[in-house]
């Protein structure tokens, strides 16, 4: 999946992901990718967040809605993706934890990341002469 979180200057934000081919991927099929609060979710007055990786596994845990949720409540992008991740993780088994990639944003444009997995993002704000990249190593 690549997942997309975009803020503009009047305070817009938006999120979106374009879901891999064809990994985990049966005749019919959803995936987490498209549903609001598993694959993607924004709030205007928050952030927004985005998950990759083994979405049926997402589906159960609404990611993105709980990283919104925890930034509502103060948490730092960084912050909130960690937290939802170390309680999959706690859920799972530390060992056991199936490939899940977290990204978010808030309405400061600070964003944040967590992965159980090897996890490339990049982030761009305005002023910035070049894309700063980051590799999430787990
Ligand atoms: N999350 C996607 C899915 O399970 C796969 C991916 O992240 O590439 O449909």
């Amino acid at each position: 999946t690549i997942s997309l979180i975009a803020l503009d200057l009047a305070g817009n934000i938006t999120v979106g992901v374009s879901t891999s081919g064809k990994p985990f991927k049966a005749p019919g099929r959803v995936g987490d990718s498209p549903l609001p609060g598993c694959g993607l979710y924004a709030d205007h007055t928050v952030g927004a967040a985005a998950a990759s990786g083994d979405g049926d596994k997402i589906m159960c845990y609404c990611p993105s809605f709980q990283i919104v949720q925890l930034m509502r409540e103060g948490l730092s992008p960084k912050e909130a993706c960690c937290s939802v991740l170390a309680d999959i993780r706690k859920r799972t088994g530390e060992h056991k934890c199936f490939e899940i990639g977290l990204i978010a944003l808030n309405m400061k444009g600070e964003v944040g990341a967590a992965s159980s997995v090897e996890f490339p993002y990049t982030f761009w704000n305005q002023g910035m002469d070049s894309v700063e990249k980051h590799v999430l190593s787990y």
